[in-house]
């Protein structure tokens, strides 16, 4: 088999999870996957979110555009069964979303409340992996599955508190997903990109001093953007990619290189 030099994923249907607006990592992906080829189908928070969204998805001729806050019971398999039924197959999923009440966020992580922290795993994590299950069967001919994580799930990063064991727990379930899928060609991987600034990331104390400690550690000295995530993704959910699973990828302009 001849791989395509560039990153083609004509004729490929993919589910992205995690538009908020313009800004989102799943923006900048959504629009990679648009520009090599892909059909689209987007979710959105709720109705206060739509109108951030749907220019973005409009834009990408994005024709399947559903509600998906994965706290509400029956959404996410709705989300699911409409693509069953319109499309009968998928072959990737972006789940780019997570969350952490304030309050827990912000204070150290041993401090956390039981609730805060079932809350955090149960958006940024175990969405992750009810996504799978909604997906392997829609997966018939083999599919890719993406999640976005963050190095603070391995160091300690100042502010980043509760979300770094919950990025942690998530990492670890894309390895056990990648493991338990691959026998039907099924791929889990997880992208790492350095801090950029979008609305999650306000939630985040000081957000602007790691935005400046990352640019100073990264060799080149420049900031990750949405879009550098997207061009990733879109090799990731390539068949070019065909042999990359159970992988944390940085994007983070070479910065995990440097003590
Ligand atoms: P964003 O605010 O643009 O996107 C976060 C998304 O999570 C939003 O679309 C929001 O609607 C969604 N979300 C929150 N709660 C939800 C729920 N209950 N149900 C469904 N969706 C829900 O911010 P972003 O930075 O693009 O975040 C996307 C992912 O990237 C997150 O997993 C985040 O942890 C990760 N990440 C971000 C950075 C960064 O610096 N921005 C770095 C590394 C990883």
């Amino acid at each position: 088999m001849h791989l395509p030099l560039a990153t083609s994923l004509a004729g490929k249907r993919g589910l992205v999870v995690g538009i908020a607006n313009e800004a989102s990592i799943a923006a900048g992906c959504a629009r990679a996957f648009f520009a090599a080829g892909a059909n689209l189908a987007a979710t959105y928070l709720n109705d206060k979110a739509l109108p951030y969204v749907r220019p973005v998805t409009d834009s990408l001729g994005c024709k399947l555009l559903l509600p998906c806050d994965v706290r509400i019971p029956g959404q996410l398999d709705a989300v699911f069964e409409r693509i069953r039924t319109e499309w009968g197959q998928l072959d990737f999923l972006l789940h780019a979303i997570a969350f952490a009440p304030a309050d827990d966020l912000h204070g150290r992580v041993v401090d956390c409340t039981a609730a805060g922290f079932a809350l955090a795993m149960d958006v940024s994590c175990h969405s992750f992996l009810r996504m799978v299950h909604l997906a392997e069967p829609l997966m018939t001919a083999g599919g890719s599955l993406l999640t976005v994580t963050f190095y603070g799930s391995e160091r300690v990063v100042a502010h980043y508190n509760l979300m770094g064991p919950v990025k942690a727990a998530l990492e670890s379930a894309v390895r056990y997903t990648a493991a338990e899928l691959g026998p039907k060609g099924i791929r889990a991987n997880a992208i790492s990109p350095g801090a950029i600034r979008t609305r999650a990331a306000s939630g985040i104390d000081r957000f602007d001093e790691l935005l400046a400690a990352e640019a100073a550690a990264a060799p080149e000295h420049q900031l990750v953007d949405v879009d550098d995530v997207g061009a990733l993704a879109a090799f990731l959910v390539s068949d070019g990619a065909r042999r990359i699973t159970g992988t944390i990828i940085p994007v983070d302009g070479g910065q995990h290189a440097i003590a």
